[in-house]
């Protein structure tokens, strides 16, 4: 492959800065994390992306986890162009939500009762209200490290200690609503219960991603998600796992059904709009049909449920379903975390490699890690040179040593070896200037 320059994108990019905040629409893809001019995509098929210069990559980016079929999937591509030729949006109920919400509650034995969204965010944003409004309670629990979204409850850094109160994580969050959640580090249970005990009875949930997917990738230690859901249970919090990332991800019904726990409220997104604007929130029907225009929870959306959105999302998971390529997801992933661990061993690179199925990521140290703290004191300027150098050889990974890699049913072992080589040679020239 004859690489050429990054031109086309440095100058849409110089335009974009006099246009946009930073250049971009959200804040990841301005490539700041390493340096790099920041790639202008202009077309994907299957496991590819293709840039305005007319460079080609392997995606692992695969629009952050949404496209677990690839891009341009032709089944999803044409139920989108169907649906956009029936009209674009009504506003008013369709058949085809209604047919979404059947897929999404078979697939997820928790879920008795969605309600459709927008974005993952929104999706959050439900939950925390309607678990506030069950529990009649205002704080809630979250984990350092893990995201869900921009919403102000959930901007929220660590306070001094496991009691102590969050503080705002960005400029325009009030630390009124910050103080309302508290932060703990994954993977740790104790502080959990500590929290529950310096705060007792005003504790309405806690919020996790059952697979940390946003710190890098972390899997939960074996019995955390048991021991939150027993916590959870003793003290009548509400358990809300954010399946935005892992579900339809690490197994048809997310990490619920690959690690046999149930949440009392789901969040979908991603995957599960197919790599259109659709999220959902789902749980049981005590607790879902306290939304209006049954119960007092307020929430609303123009574009909820729209109809080229829920195509989409229904060929996806309809595939999913049919398809079942979570066997094949695993053998492949596996076949490329070995060969970038034996690459980095060859090397000489202190590398760990953490993964659950077709979502894994890349950390530069000798420890394991398990938690946001760990990720810190991993070597990020080494990734940013091993991005880059993967950039170059067309590999295309998250442009942050926070973010995961994720594989699609398009990705092929010819791919993945692709791939190896190509980290091969970066591994091998890491720490040139
Ligand atoms: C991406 C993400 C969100 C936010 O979804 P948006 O659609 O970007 O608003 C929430 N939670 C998790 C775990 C995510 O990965």
């Amino acid at each position: 492959m004859s690489r050429r320059p990054y031109d086309r994108s440095a100058r849409a990019f110089e335009q974009a800065c006099k246009l946009m905040p930073g250049g971009v629409n959200s804040p990841v893809r301005a490539y700041r994390a390493v340096e790099h001019v920041p790639v202008f995509i202009a077309s994907g098929k299957g496991s590819r992306v293709y840039d305005v210069d007319g460079n080609q990559y392997i995606d692992y980016v695969c629009s952050w986890g949404a496209l677990i079929l690839g891009h341009a999937h032709p089944e999803v591509v044409k139920a989108v162009r169907d649906a956009a030729g029936l009209g674009t949006s009504y506003g008013a109920p369709t058949i085809a939500e209604a047919e979404l919400a059947v897929q999404i509650t078979s697939v997820f034995a928790s879920i008795e009762k969605v309600r459709l969204v927008s974005s993952g965010t929104e999706a959050v944003m439900t939950a925390i209200r309607l678990a506030r409004a069950y529990t009649g309670r205002d704080m809630i629990i979250k984990m350092e490290g893990c995201y869900h979204g921009h919403s102000d409850s959930l901007l929220v850094a660590a306070g001094s200690g496991a009691a102590e109160m969050g503080r705002p994580a960005s400029a325009g969050v009030p630390q009124a609503v910050a103080g309302m959640t508290i932060v703990v580090p994954y993977n740790d249970l104790s502080q959990v219960q500590e929290a529950f005990r310096c705060h007792r009875g005003r504790i309405a949930a806690v919020i996790v991603e059952p697979v940390a997917a946003n710190m890098g990738v972390i899997r939960p230690e074996p019995g955390y998600l048991e021991g939150l859901r027993e916590i959870c249970d003793m003290e009548g919090a509400v358990l809300l796992f954010d399946e935005v990332i892992t579900g339809l991800r690490v197994a048809l019904g997310g990490c619920q059904e690959l690690y046999g726990i149930k949440a009392d409220l789901t969040c979908l997104g991603k995957i599960v709009g197919g790599g259109l604007p659709l999220a959902a929130v789902g749980g049981s029907a005590r607790i879902m049909d306290l939304l209006a225009p049954i119960g007092p929870v307020y929430q609303a959306g123009t574009l909820s449920g729209n109809p080229i959105a829920t195509a989409a999302a229904n060929a996806t998971i309809r595939l999913l379903r049919q398809m079942k390529p979570y066997a094949q997801l695993e053998h492949r992933a596996a076949a490329l975390e070995q060969g970038l661990i034996e690459a980095a061993r060859a090397a000489g690179v202190p590398l760990q490699v953490n993964r659950v199925g077709s979502l894994m990521s890349c950390f530069f140290t000798d420890r394991p890690v398990r938690n946001l703290a760990d990720v810190q004191s991993a070597d990020m300027a080494r990734f940013k040179r091993f991005f880059c150098n993967m950039l170059d050889a067309g590999i295309y990974l998250a442009p942050s040593g926070y973010e995961a890699m994720f594989l699609s049913t398009a990705h092929t072992q010819e791919d993945v070896e692709r791939t190896i080589d190509a980290a091969k040679e970066a591994f091998s020239w890491l720490d040139d200037p």
